[in-house]
């Protein structure tokens, strides 16, 4: 199986032409789950002592298991943060899997890291972090958060002999902020909110003087709430940051891709005063699963923090290279920041802002459809491509159903999401091909 024989050959034309024609499809099928035991019938079977060859294995796949898996790209796949990949960043995730590239150093992987390296230097360019700024691409928002957390608080600890263990942000904090705080033994105290939802400097001032500013290392602000995509007050934030010596995190992970787009800039000021930020390209800027970028205003802290020591390590750690691996949890990385390049490359930076800027427009059509109807109520004003709205009259069983049969008619995908204790409908917007006409025939169905 490590020889390449003709049915290899034949094998390959095969998973190129599925790959092709999975690329080709528009629109998508949405598809749906199956259960264990409807895929016991067809697939239980499949692992045999004698194999059943690639050609069969591809069919599995093809007839039986990709029907089962939806299609995250579906224009009308509004639930959680969808991914709808470009076509460019898609195929290259193709080549990246032949090629055997081992991510984590720059000893062995020189050319990737330094492709990663200059996308990540795009996306500094956005928040407006220094040319020294660094970082590295990660599997997701939920490690991203962690890493920077972690580093946070070795660099706290480097500094002070207390041993500070809290980290403030907001209820909209995304629960990867209340997982990398379990994870880490630290505590999350919430800064209340008011109306707008928004981390003022104002309210996190207050918390921090009653709790006592000497015990937390790190404050997170979120630029696009998963719920509803508000942005916190970042320059506010800063100023307390800077006035008690706190670690300043943003989350972007789907929020950040807004920087690229000049129409909502405005509402990210301050984030450039971060000391760590992250954004998934695999949200917002159109990258394959799995992929966050990941910056430091500083990267010597988080090498500080993060870099493995091992006697069979010592060819890597103590090269003065860029290892990516030293700059978050993990050590094993690939290079998932390629395909996200190569379609940067490929399409030019335009592309990506005109491309944010048209899920903006469809989201506005989509407030403003929902305003008008008289049947419909939006829940609070739109920051970013998330809307979050209610459905006068229904109760949390009427929101399922109607999801439910969207599903099962094949038409969207749209879960109900909750707010203060209630159930609400929610739209997020990330598909440059979702369209105002997708977004009626949705609204009309609640009717
Ligand atoms: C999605 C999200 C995360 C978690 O990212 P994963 O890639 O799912 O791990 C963190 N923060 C925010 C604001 C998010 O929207």
């Amino acid at each position: 199986m490590h020889e390449y024989t003709e049915v290899t050959e034949q094998l390959g034309r095969q998973i190129l032409q599925y790959a092709q024609e999975r690329l080709a499809l528009d629109p998508v099928p949405l598809d749906r789950p199956r259960t264990v035991a409807e895929l016991d019938t067809v697939a239980g079977e499949a692992l045999t002592a004698g194999g059943i060859g690639g050609e069969a294995a591809l069919q599995l796949f093809e007839n039986e298991l990709a029907p089962a898996c939806l299609s995250i790209d579906h224009p009308s796949y509004l639930s959680f943060i969808p991914c709808a990949p470009t076509r460019e960043a898609a195929m290259f995730d193709l080549v990246v899997g032949a090629s055997s590239i081992y991510g984590g150093s720059w000893l062995e992987g020189a050319g990737a890291v330094y492709a990663e390296n200059q996308a990540l230097r795009w996306i500094a360019g956005l928040v407006g972090l220094p040319k020294s700024s660094g970082g590295s691409f990660v599997q997701g928002g939920t490690i991203g958060n962690l890493s920077a957390l972690v580093t946070a608080r070795e660099t706290a600890r480097a500094r002070t002999t207390t041993r500070p263990y809290r980290v403030a942000a907001t209820v909209g904090s995304h629960s990867s902020i209340a997982s990398a705080c379990r994870v880490m033994d630290a505590e999350l105290v919430q800064v209340p909110v008011g109306e707008d939802l928004r981390l003022t400097g104002e309210r996190l001032r207050e918390v921090l003087i009653d709790e006592g500013p000497e015990s937390f290392f790190a404050v997170v602000a979120t630029a696009g709430t998963t719920n509803f995509g508000v942005v916190d007050d970042l320059a506010s934030v800063a100023d307390v940051c800077e006035e008690f010596g706190l670690w300043f995190h943003v989350d972007g992970a789907y929020g950040g891709a807004g920087l690229a787009a000049p129409s909502i800039r405005g509402r990210y000021a301050g984030v450039e005063r971060c000391d760590s930020f992250i954004v998934d390209p695999h949200k917002w800027l159109f990258a394959p699963f799995d992929c966050c970028a990941l910056l430091y205003r500083d990267p010597t802290l988080a090498r500080a923090a993060h870099t493995q020591h091992a006697s069979y390590l010592d060819v890597l750690t103590e090269a003065p290279d860029w290892n990516p691996t030293d700059y978050s949890i993990g050590l094993t990385r690939r290079a998932r920041g390629l395909p996200f390049w190569f379609s940067l490359v490929s399409n030019g930076t335009d592309a990506y802002t005109a491309a944010i800027e048209r899920t903006l427009e469809v989201a506005d059509f989509a407030e403003q459809e929902i305003a008008r109807r008289d049947y419909l109520q939006v829940v609070h004003e739109r920051t970013l491509s998330v809307i979050v709205f209610r459905r006068v009259g229904w109760s949390p069983a009427d929101y399922q159903r109607w999801s439910d049969r969207l599903l099962a008619e094949q038409t969207a995908f749209v879960v109900p999401t909750s707010h203060d204790g209630e159930t609400l409908a929610r739209f997020a917007i990330v598909n440059p091909r979702t369209t105002e006409a997708d977004i009626t025939r949705i609204l009309d169905s609640m009717a």
